[in-house]
């Protein structure tokens, strides 16, 4: 569909926001061969599911993640009864930035408990692309410890690029180890899908501007499948790569009145018969 040919790797490498000096340092530094990279990776499949869900589903993911996500936009998905997915950069708690806070590991530990899917989302949160192949399978390595730390018994986790920036000999090694990854490519996941690269549709005022949250449920209501969200803060006054609790509030509702299914990532996989 549009959104997904209009989605190029310069725009997903701003569309999602650097959390210190370090990480906007890395995504530049990525240069020319990071992207050319993404470019290539990204057109690459080297595993695809088949997404045919009975009943549509949408699934509502919080990268990186800010303490508003944890505090707030549990709370709403809560009051509805719903779980989300929390892609969490291990090496990011409790950081301060210009945009917001990143919550603690005490937060991971309790979402958890809660029911909410903690996931990967690199431990030092750099681009892929950016990263050698090794250092990319540390990184990834040091994430997936941390995580399985702080929640004992997890395996086979998804994992989110930040950035939104895969690379090809990345994607590659994510294909072997993880059970998805996500990336930031608008579009509705149906019939034969990229695991490694799965689309996502960001909440915030300004991307919703181009296509609203109704239209995007309309449409999983009319053709099926599975559509995955993702922001970052939730507040009254959130970044451009946020939302307020009163769109997260409308997408949430809007679904259940659609009769939509709302899961956790790791859940909507199993729905589909992903393993
Ligand atoms: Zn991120």
């Amino acid at each position: 569909m549009t959104q997904t040919e209009t989605t190029t790797p310069v725009r997903t490498a701003t569309q999602t926001a650097p959390i210190g000096p370090d990480d906007a340092t890395a995504a530049r530094d990525g240069g020319l061969l990071a992207r050319v990279s993404h470019a290539v990776g990204r057109r690459i499949a080297f595993r695809t599911g088949d997404v045919r869900p009975a009943r549509p589903i949408l699934s509502i993911t919080f990268d990186d993640f800010p303490r508003s996500a944890s505090v707030e936009g549990s709370r709403i998905l809560e009051a509805h009864g719903v779980r989300g997915t929390f892609y969490v950069a291990s090496g990011l708690f409790d950081r301060h930035s210009d945009l917001w806070t990143v919550a603690g590991a005490d937060a991971v530990v309790d979402l958890s408990s809660r029911g909410h899917e903690m996931a990967l989302h690199g431990h030092a949160h750099r681009p892929a692309a950016a990263m050698t192949a090794g250092a990319f399978a540390a990184d990834l390595a040091a994430n997936r410890a941390a995580l399985r730390r702080l929640v004992p018994g997890r395996s086979n986790e998804s994992y989110a690029y930040p950035y939104g920036i895969c690379g090809l000999p990345q994607k590659r090694w994510l294909s072997q180890t993880v059970r998805a990854s996500r990336s930031v490519m608008a579009g509705i996941n149906l019939g034969r899908t990229d695991l490694d690269f799965l689309k996502s549709v960001e909440i915030s005022e300004r991307s919703l501007a181009a296509v609203p949250m109704e239209a995007w449920l309309d449409r999983l209501v009319r053709d099926g499948g599975w559509l995955v969200l993702f922001t970052h803060d939730v507040c009254d006054n959130p970044t451009p790569y946020g939302t307020t609790a009163r769109i997260l509030e409308a997408a949430v509702a809007g679904a259940l009145d659609r009769d939509i299914a709302i899961m956790p990532v790791a859940e909507a996989l199993d729905a589909c018969g992903i393993a």
